[in-house]
């Protein structure tokens, strides 16, 4: 009967493999044929696939956006030290359990700048071509506004409330839950949780957050900039620290235990606090959570992720979302 088990648990995983195996020929053919006949968008992908292999390791004697991204890490982890000791991200790091591996491995390929190089192959390209196209079409809604910095606030804002509403549909249809899932698999905070992100949430990114943006003139480097601001807000979230930062968790910026309310194993809990920077969009749509409980734990029902590896983990919600897997 194990034997029986086995092989047929053996025979799956060859099948995924082939199917895999398959899917990656086709790209990699698709690939070949848009570097030669079409060079402008063969360019886009080339940056987003493989130029951040190329760039790395990256210069992080930098102090501009990424070398200030970079060192805030350290700052948030020694905070968080200070302030949990035993119970601090770093400790949990030193475990080494199987949701902090994930974590780490998903943290280091953001930090180092491979964030998009999955969904580029997962959509053979088109995460880059597609925002390429529609941005022919931009129209600039506050060109009028003459400082730069008041023009990245403004977009800042635009984004955060954007991302409101992309978090509220991963949580609203059940297919993009299973990829969101991925995310709220996490059993502990370690800093890096914010980047346990399954890279069809990045695709989704691209119609509801990234192709508006460009539309109404947000330049990609000012994206690229409000994103690295947006990880440091991130990982200071993804920490147990009990910090509630009072009115100002309230109206102004989430806290960590505003955003552990999210993560929360208790049904009271479900469904408030999508906000990602600005709690207002709960306030202003009705998902604040309102009562003073706070959550020790972390996680999901049913919790399947952790177990198999990484690959497997992020291979298992397609296999749940399209049956021909
Ligand atoms: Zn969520
Ligand atoms: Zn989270």
């Amino acid at each position: 009967m194990s034997e029986k088990i086995h092989s047929s648990a053996k025979n799956s995983f060859v099948m995924s493999l082939l199917k895999i195996g398959t899917f990656a020929l086709i790209v990699l053919l698709w690939f070949i044929y848009l570097r030669s006949n079409h060079p402008t968008y063969w360019k886009s992908i080339h940056s987003q696939i493989i130029a951040p292999f190329q760039r790395w390791p990256r210069e992080l004697t930098s102090f501009g956006s990424y070398g200030a991204y970079v060192y805030s890490i350290g700052a948030v982890l020694l905070v968080d030290f200070i302030v949990l000791k035993k119970k601090s991200a770093l400790a949990k790091i030193a475990s080494f359990r199987p949701s902090i591996r994930l974590d780490l491995i998903l943290g280091a390929i953001a930090i180092l700048g491979f964030a998009w190089v999955i969904p580029g192959i997962v959509t053979a390209g088109f995460s880059a071509i597609v925002p390429r196209y529609f941005s022919k079409w931009k129209i600039d809604l506050i060109a009028d506004i003459p400082s730069s910095f008041l023009k990245l606030l403004v977009y800042f804002v635009v984004v955060d409330f954007l991302v409101y509403w992309h978090h509220r549909a991963l949580h609203k249809f059940q297919p993009l839950w299973e990829f969101h899932a991925f995310h709220h698999s996490a059993t502990s905070f370690t800093i890096f949780t914010g980047n346990r992100v399954h890279p069809m949430e990045f695709i989704l990114k691209i119609p509801m957050v990234v192709v508006p943006m460009l539309f109404i003139g947000a330049a990609p480097g000012v994206l690229v900039n409000i994103w690295y601001i947006r990880r440091i807000f991130d990982m200071a979230q993804h920490s147990y620290v009990p910090f509630t930062y009072g009115w100002l968790g309230k109206w102004i910026v989430f806290s960590p235990v505003g955003h552990r309310i999210h993560h929360s194993t208790q049904v009271e809990h479900f469904d408030s606090n999508f906000g990602d920077i600005f709690p207002i969009w709960d306030h202003i749509f009705g998902t604040w959570y309102s009562g003073n409980e706070i959550n020790e734990k972390i996680g999901i029902p049913e919790n399947e992720f952790n177990k198999d590896g990484v690959v497997a983990d992020l291979y298992r919600p397609f296999k749940k979302t399209i049956p021909i897997l």
